[in-house]
């Protein structure tokens, strides 16, 4: 065979692969139009590279973020360099759906995508290509993981970000310490308390520096309380104690200690310097709560009114 014959064999060969392989490859030139558009990208978008040849890729695909893929080609055809977007950045760029038999249960292929950029004889780029991965199935078992150790955290009796106890263990014990109460009639109290204007600490300085807030609060709350005592994280930045053996006098000098600790300490975080405040409120138990929520509930109400009172003070159920 002549060279020339061996060397257009290799080249038909190759197009053959590239037409099968199990990645989509799309060539654009700079003006977004499809110059080629392989066997994969025709099987999953039912769309032939005859039809599609020389359109602009957002007149068949209306669902593309116009704006971004026009900013990343740009950004590849300037600089000259090849870019890669991950599933996690976006989920996918052409919608297809996912074909994958065990993989099913997501709607959508999930795909990593590079743009490489091509360069013409000159060394000009004019025009680039478009490489789709199919990662639908690496997507799904990161997925179902991420479901998982959702699962687990809600099995697990702690809450991640605070240590403290999550609600649902706190709550059995609360339950549990009322029904000890109703046995043995020993002295008990419950403290309820949340972060004063927390919403403004989130929108001023951002998500994170809102959670170093409640991370500092957890601690001073364990630094303030016996062994015997028991925290939990209520909600965002609701927490409980249970104070056993304790009146509400004695939960009253607890809390002002805490109270004083948060409002005279500051949270450095990367963001700034946060001082903030802490509302509290405080129900012995008695005969009244006939079960273990409506002594949460009286907590609560003594919450709610050192929150009217003007924050930043501890307030007695009586
Ligand atoms: P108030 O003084 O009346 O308590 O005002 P507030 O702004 O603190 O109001 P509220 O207690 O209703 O605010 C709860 C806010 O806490 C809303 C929510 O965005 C935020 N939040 C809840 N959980 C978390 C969390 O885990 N981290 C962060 N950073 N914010 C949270
Ligand atoms: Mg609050
Ligand atoms: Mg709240």
């Amino acid at each position: 065979m002549a060279m020339n014959e061996l060397e257009a064999n290799a080249y038909h060969w190759m197009v053959d692969m590239l037409e099968s392989i199990e990645v989509g490859l799309v060539v654009l030139d700079l003006d977004l139009r499809v110059q080629t558009w392989n066997g994969f990208m025709e099987n999953h978008s039912g769309i032939t590279a005859t039809q599609i040849h020389n359109k602009v890729i957002f007149d068949v695909f209306p669902d593309i973020p116009k704006a971004w893929l026009t900013r990343k080609v740009d950004a590849v055809a300037m600089l000259n360099i090849r870019t890669f977007i991950s599933w996690e950045q976006r989920p996918y760029l052409f919608r297809f759906r996912n074909t994958r038999p065990i993989t099913g249960i997501e709607e959508y292929m999930f795909q990593n995508l590079t743009i490489s950029p091509l360069s013409g004889p000159n060394g000009v780029v004019e025009k680039v290509c478009l490489m789709v991965y199919d990662v639908t199935d690496i997507a799904t078992s990161k997925r179902a993981l991420e479901r998982a150790n959702e699962q687990l955290e809600k099995l697990s009796m702690t809450d991640r970000l605070t240590g403290l106890l999550n609600r649902g263990t706190w709550e059995n014990l609360v339950d549990a310490e009322y029904e000890r109460f109703r046995r043995y009639g020993h002295t008990t109290t419950l403290v309820m308390f949340d972060i004063d204007h927390f919403k403004k600490v989130n929108d001023t300085y951002g998500h994170l520096a809102g959670d170093e807030v409640i991370k500092r609060t957890a601690e001073v709350t364990k630094r303030a309380i016996r062994q015997s005592d028991s925290a939990g994280r209520y909600g965002g930045e609701e927490f409980g104690i249970i104070l056993p053996e304790t009146d509400a006098e004695g939960a009253y000098i607890i809390c002002e200690r805490i109270r004083e600790t948060i409002e005279r300490s500051t949270v450095k975080t990367n963001v700034a310097d946060i001082t903030y405040t802490i509302s509290m409120g405080i129900s012995q138990l008695d005969d009244r709560p006939e079960n273990y929520m409506q002594w949460l509930q009286r907590a609560d109400e003594a919450l709610y009114k050192a929150k009217e009172g003007g924050r930043n003070r501890v307030v007695i159920n009586k």
